[in-house]
């Protein structure tokens, strides 16, 4: 077992792997930036170091700088949360150089799955049906209108190296591309430093759902059943629910035993996401997330099982302890992103939060690294709390959820909660009838 974990992230998600850390009796290491010295995160780890200035360039993306505090604090792995260095293979492949495990799988699948389009054509190998498009990259803008033509418009362009819901743009007609195709090269260089470019059919309404997969160091892979992230806002999760009310349990089985076949045939290891569309019936693989995600708690609530704990154990060499058909559903989970922001014009609105206290009671968690007096800084991402409810049905999972956001108190910042409060007073989405359109639609309006 590991003596000591780095912890190479902040916010809500440092703290939790610092609460699993503890229920394991490991010691944990925080690092932070100068402005988060203050931080829950640092103040929760059993010691900390500072690693740079605000700007995560120079701090929590700054890979020497986070090696040489695990060297300094002799810690023997490092958990990079989700976000800044948790996919980056160079990162990983570091830390496996300097003899620290790395929580996550091994450097040579972050960087196969980390390029979305040489996931795709792995995938493809693999049996795992794929959203039509091009095989690899495009290479010029002929090739790009031509492949439009056969797979017909609408079609999406989507940056290899992407992310975050970044560097797509959706091509509806011939006349379109052009502009499209160099916008989104440039997009893509300017965010990703790579304009590499593939394109596939855009499907008009799909649902968003996703797989939740673990595996160990010999071979064994299972999966924790589906989420269902429909309810997008440009591109990027705001609510997240499990089980997926579009889902048959036939379906169910299909999606989530595709999905490990896939993760099978790259030898997949630790946790990690397949994300599909599923529309009309069928679900195409977009994407695989080699890292713990946002929207793990509702996948926790439903299964039983501490995935940061699993990621742990997985990674120090503990043999798989689940059986695939021991992995029960229990009851529904929601997540609610709680972020600072405009609820309807979607700024982010950085600033103090004078006032902080977070609903309770049967059936709720908060994972959250906010307190009455802390600062949202502008300078990291601007979630502030996920708000998880669990209950027997999804109704009142619902309706659970609409207490919860009522009774939260977040003073002095603008935040999200009364968009989330009108999208589960909807009819649609209180019949389960969504997709990654219904946010659109709501706010049109
Ligand atoms: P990122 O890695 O940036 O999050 P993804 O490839 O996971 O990007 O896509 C994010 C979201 O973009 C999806 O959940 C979906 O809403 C939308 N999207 C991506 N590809 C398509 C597609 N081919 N057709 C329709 N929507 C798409």
């Amino acid at each position: 077992m590991f003596r000591k974990i780095l912890v190479a992230n902040r916010g809500e998600i440092a703290l939790r792997v610092i609460w699993a850390c503890k229920e394991l009796g490991i010691k944990s290491v925080a690092v932070h930036s100068d402005i988060d010295a203050d931080s829950l995160h640092v103040r929760f780890a059993d010691e900390s170091v500072c690693i740079g200035p605000a700007l995560s360039s120079q701090s929590y993306l700054k890979i020497p700088a986070i090696i040489a505090a695990a060297e300094i604090s002799n810690a023997d792995a490092i958990h990079p949360g989700y976000g800044f260095l948790s996919e980056n293979p160079e990162f990983a492949e570091i830390c496996r150089a300097c003899n620290i495990t790395f929580i996550g799988p091994s450097p040579e699948v972050i960087a196969l799955m980390g390029n979305k389009s040489e996931a795709k054509k792995t995938m493809k190998k693999a049996g795992v049906p794929v959203i039509p498009g091009s095989d690899g990259p495009v290479k010029s803008l002929d090739e790009a209108i031509s492949i439009a033509k056969d797979i017909t418009f609408p079609v999406i362009l989507k940056a290899s190296s992407g992310g975050g819901g970044k560097g797509m743009r959706v091509v509806y007609s011939e006349n379109e591309m052009k502009d499209a195709f160099n916008l989104a090269r440039s997009e893509a260089m300017a965010s990703f430093n790579d304009d590499s470019l593939y394109l596939e059919k855009y499907l008009e309404n799909p649902r968003h759902i996703e797989v939740q997969i673990l595996g160990d160091k010999y071979g064994n892979i299972i999966h924790l059943n589906e989420r269902e992230c429909s309810i997008q806002r440009r591109h990027q999760k705001l609510i997240e629910e499990a089980p997926s009310p579009a889902l048959t349990p036939a379906l169910r089985k299909q999606i989530c035993e595709t999905a490990v076949r896939g993760a099978k045939f790259v030898n997949y290891q630790n946790a990690g996401t397949m994300e599909f569309l599923y529309d009309n019936g069928n679900f195409y693989f977009m994407e695989m997330n080699t890292r713990i995600q946002v929207e793990h708690p509702v996948t926790e609530n439903i299964t039983n099982i501490d995935l940061l704990i699993s990621q742990i154990l997985s990674a120090c060499g503990d043999k798989m302890i689940y059986k695939q058909k021991e992995i029960k559903i229990v009851g529904h989970a929601m997540e609610c992103r709680i972020n600072a922001e405009d609820p309807f014009y979607f700024t982010p609105n950085p600033g103090k939060i004078t006032t902080f206290h977070t609903p309770g009671g049967p059936g709720v968690r908060v994972d959250t690294a906010a307190y009455t007096g802390c600062v949202i800084s502008p300078y990291y991402d601007s979630l502030i709390a996920k708000l998880v409810t669990r209950a027997p049905t999804r109704q009142d999972c619902i309706s659970r959820m609409k207490r919860a956001l009522e009774s939260f108190i977040i003073e002095g910042i603008k935040t999200n909660i009364p968009l989330h409060l009108k999208i589960l007073e909807n009819r649609k989405f209180k019949m389960g009838k969504i997709s990654t359109k219904f946010l659109e639609e709501l706010l049109s309006r």
